[in-house]
């Protein structure tokens, strides 16, 4: 089980999940849980955004697939049925919203991982998806889902606690910048495996997620003898 912030490649997303992860957007993956897959670089196609000091996702829905002759994915709205009548993933995960609002059923879970650059994946966390609606976006509908990240628990001596050093997400641009200044390796020994997002001021001491300067990559190991220090 992945710790929000861990640092991962695209294989170990796919073992952890038991499946090759092809489609941004995947409804109930494997029985309970949702994954969705993200990815805010420039040049990224969809407009994703996080609220609410790194609370909450605001996640696009997706296009029609591209085809040769078809229209430009871009120019229709985004279909919450495909042609056979089948729900599309947005149809999925829209319906799950909306059965969730009108108290008919327990919010979806949704696993989010996030591509920083090619190879490089970060594990957002575990969200509950609260709401979806579609708007207006150049001239065409597009879908909207909110997603709330949940706060993580961890078993301590058999109690359970909530981590709350680790529930705000770090914006893309944020990550992007950490990693480039920490060359992608663990700030205290340089080891390149099991990397870590790390609040250097806990989010629940104030420190913030906002600014790189509080941000540091540390490996697994480091991580931990950090987190002992601190409780
Ligand atoms: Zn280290």
């Amino acid at each position: 089980m992945f710790k929000q912030g861990d640092v991962i490649s695209y294989l170990d997303m796919c073992r952890a999940e038991g499946v090759n992860l092809q489609r941004g957007m995947n409804f109930r993956l494997r029985g309970s849980f949702s994954v969705i897959l993200m990815s805010l670089r420039q040049g990224a196609p969809y407009a994703d955004r996080i609220e609410e000091n790194g609370r909450i996702l605001i996640y696009e829905g997706h296009d029609i697939p591209l085809f040769k002759d078809g229209p430009k994915p871009k120019m229709v709205d985004q279909p919450e049925i495909n042609p056979g009548g089948t729900l599309t993933q947005n149809g999925f995960f829209y319906r799950a919203a909306v059965s969730y609002k009108l108290g008919e059923k327990e919010a979806e879970f949704v696993k989010v991982y996030e591509k920083i650059r090619s190879g490089i994946w970060v594990y957002n966390g575990l969200f509950r998806l609260v709401d979806a609606w579609q708007e207006t976006s150049n001239a065409r509908k597009v879908f909207k889902f909110k997603l709330e990240l949940l706060d993580e628990f961890t078993s301590i001596n058999g109690i359970e606690t909530t981590d709350i050093d680790h529930n705000r997400i770090i914006p893309t641009s944020v990550k992007l910048q950490v990693w480039k200044r920490d060359k992608g390796k663990c700030v205290r020994c340089a080891s390149q495996n099991n990397l870590h997002f790390d609040h250097i001021i806990p989010y629940s001491k104030g420190g913030s997620s906002l600014v790189a300067d509080n941000i540091q990559i540390l490996c697994a190991r480091h991580n931990l003898e950090k987190r002992d220090r601190i409780e």
